[in-house]
């Protein structure tokens, strides 16, 4: 143990020593002379006690003792106050106030000396003790605060991971749309998302969260698939992934894909299994609608075919038609007979454009006309589609409405509006056409601003409701009966309308019949309109000489024919190897060029381009058969003159005379 004793008279302190030597020889004494010296050496040595003398100069003891105990470094070392006399209780009061801890009085009894000394350095040892466990304590509470703060903290950012986790998961779910089920088969509790029940049809708490509700709804010929898949995957086999039915509210049968995953305890048995349903309607549907989209484009591109050739043999059969009728009188009974084949050939044409549109492949070859016209000269075969209990009505503008546009196109929309309209109107009644004048467009996008020529096309059938008539655009959209209806009617109707940068709208009323309105940008200037029907003009003649390049010989002695009894000479070749021969042998001589674009051996593009080689300025009619995107397909420019097959000898003649005169 430690002791210090402070005392101003040296004599006291080596009393106090000799006596702790011989009673109390563990003790260690470190003493001091003065107040302050004595307080400065407790806070760097930390005795066990200190003994201390009231009366001393300058600081007594008293004053001493108040500021040990005021000091955090000495306030827990007890202190005996040294008083002169045992009985000076005024003293002892004051040392007590102070903060002395216990009263010694001089001369010391040894006994009472040791054991006060020895009480308080116990006193001292279990005070130290006690603190010691108490700072270690509230140290260790920090520790453990500052321990469970931190697990709070990552408990909460946990909870906030796993709340985003949940949302992010939830948006996934409703983002597939798919239908999730959970199944526990230790306890066989299920469960069942509210988007696995609706989708056949039921609330969330329309169907139990029970296995049978997935079994009993399973379609029974699904049944024994479903419990193989189920066995294989759980001895850990194959992933389980099928197609299955189950049954709906309205006790139909919804496919669905159905996915699941097991989980297996450490035995290998398993104890879990979750996964998801996907609604397959959409897809078959899209399944459905390609297949016909292959089917309508093997479709079209047979029509397409067909009415290519058709159109060389309609070409020859128009064209003796014609000749015969050039022959002829008109009074004569023959000239009559000629009438019949060329108009038959016409209807035939007709046919054949109408292929041709069907299978997307139409020529565009816009002329500048007046709608008005059009729509006439539909209104007269408009009979024969539209039947008879159907009244058929025009109300068109008296003046021209000039549009430039591609006859049979616009034809074939009004075709296809009234085929439309008849199947509205299986009872009869009324159909109606009218052309009209609009500044600026109805639409503010499409169709561009200025003056439109307006056709409204209107019946007075069954009509359509608002979720049909924003569809009846698409192509295969159809609400007729498989076998009658194609659905492609209105789309080639809007893909005309808009190539030729119009627009189209419908408004119909269920019941109360439809009303649908095309705008057409008018063209203006003073350029004449070019007639819609066959003119009758005076035949006209030439003397030029003209090479001829055609492969089908009937077509070729027509073209022969037709030209060479106009006045002019004419060359035929058979192809386009043989086209390029005769002009390099007799190039000053030709006047013009007729050709076919497809040839054998050389086309008639690639002659073309040979031709120009040999003579840049050479006149170059072609005839085709064939659609424009096929010839563009081909490399054939804009600004090319070209005669649309079936070729009509007057038609021929016009061209030829156009050409020659530029
Ligand atoms: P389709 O006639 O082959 O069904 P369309 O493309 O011509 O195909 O027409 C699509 C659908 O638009 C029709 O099935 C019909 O439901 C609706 N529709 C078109 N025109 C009319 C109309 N004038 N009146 C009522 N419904 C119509
Ligand atoms: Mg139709």
């Amino acid at each position: 143990m430690k002791l210090l004793a402070i005392d101003d008279n040296q004599d006291n302190l080596l009393t106090l020593s000799a006596l702790l030597k011989a009673f109390l020889p563990e003790a260690q004494l470190i003493t001091s002379q003065s107040a302050q010296d004595g307080i400065r050496r407790a806070g760097m040595e930390a005795p066990d006690t200190i003994l201390l003398d009231i009366q001393m100069p300058g600081m007594d003891g008293f004053e001493a003792t108040r500021r040990l105990k005021a000091s955090p470094a000495t306030q827990h070392i007890p202190v005996i106050l040294v008083t002169a006399h045992r009985s000076d209780s005024a003293c002892r009061v004051m040392g007590l106030e102070c903060g002395a801890d216990a009263f010694l009085s001089k001369p010391f009894d040894e006994a009472e000396l040791v054991a006060q000394i020895k009480a308080m350095v116990r006193i001292k040892r279990s005070e130290d003790a006690l603190r010691q466990e108490r700072d270690s304590l509230d140290a260790l509470v920090q520790r453990r605060t500052a321990q469970l703060s931190e697990a709070n903290r990552e408990l909460q950012e946990h909870l906030e991971r796993l709340v985003e986790n949940e949302a992010r998961y939830s948006r996934a779910v409703r983002g597939t749309s798919d239908g999730l089920w959970d199944w526990d088969l230790v306890s066989n509790d299920y469960y069942y998302s509210p988007r696995w029940k609706e989708l056949l049809g039921f609330a969330d708490d329309e169907l139990v969260n029970r296995p049978e509700t997935f079994f009993s709804r399973l379609h029974p010929n699904d049944q024994p698939e479903v419990q193989d898949a189920l066995c294989a995957h759980f001895l850990g086999q194959t992933p389980f992934d099928l197609e299955l039915r189950l049954r709906t509210r309205e006790e139909e049968y919804l496919t669905v894909r159905c996915r699941g995953q097991a989980e297996w305890d450490e035995a290998g048995e398993p104890v879990r299994m979750s996964g998801a349903i996907t609604d397959m309607t959409e897809r078959q549907l899209m399944e459905e609608q390609l297949r016909q989209a292959q089917k309508m484009e093997a479709v079209g591109q047979l029509a397409g075919g067909v009415a290519h050739d058709f159109n060389n043999v309609l070409t020859v059969i128009a064209g003796y038609a014609n000749i015969l009728k050039m022959d002829l009188t008109p009074e004569s009974v023959h000239y009559g007979l000629a009438e019949q084949i060329s108009a038959a050939a016409e209807r035939a044409a007709q046919l054949t454009r109408g292929l041709l549109a069907f299978s997307r492949k139409q020529a565009i070859s816009p002329q500048r006309c007046d709608l008005g016209e059009i729509v006439r000269h539909v209104e007269q075969f408009l009979g024969r589609i539209i039947g008879e209990d159907i009244q058929v009505k025009t109300e068109i503008l008296p003046e021209p409405l000039p549009v430039q546009v591609d006859l049979a196109q616009i034809e074939q929309v009004l075709v296809n509006l009234a085929a439309n309209a008849r199947d509205a109107m299986p009872g009869g009644g009324v159909f109606t056409i009218a052309t009209g004048l609009r500044e600026g467009s109805s639409y503010a996008h499409g169709a561009a601003a200025g003056k439109h020529a307006v056709i409204i096309v209107a019946d007075s059938g069954e009509g359509m409701d608002e979720a049909t008539s924003r569809r009846i655009f698409e192509p295969f959209f159809t609400t007729k009966e498989v076998g009658k209806g194609t659905g492609l009617g209105m789309a080639i109707v809007y893909g005309i309308v808009q190539q030729h940068k119009g627009s189209i709208s419908v408004s119909s009323t269920p019941g109360q019949g439809t009303v649908f309105t095309i705008e057409l940008p008018l063209v203006e200037g003073g350029a004449a309109l070019q007639p819609v029907l066959g003119q009758q003009s005076v035949p006209q003649t030439g003397s030029e000489t003209i090479l001829v390049a055609e492969d089908d010989p009937n077509v070729r002695s027509l073209v022969d024919m037709v030209l060479s009894r106009h006045g002019y000479q004419v060359i035929l070749a058979e192809d386009g190897e043989e086209v390029v021969h005769r002009f390099q042998a007799e190039q000053h001589g030709i006047e013009l060029v007729l050709m076919d674009i497809i040839m054998p051996r050389k086309n008639g593009i690639e002659a073309y381009a040979e031709i120009k080689k040999i003579q840049p300025g050479a006149k170059v009619l072609f005839t085709s058969g064939y659609t424009a995107d096929f010839i563009q397909s081909r490399g054939m420019k804009e600004g090319v003159e070209l005669i649309m097959k079936p070729v009509q000898p007057m038609e021929l003649l016009r061209k030829v005379r156009e050409v020659l005169e530029r």
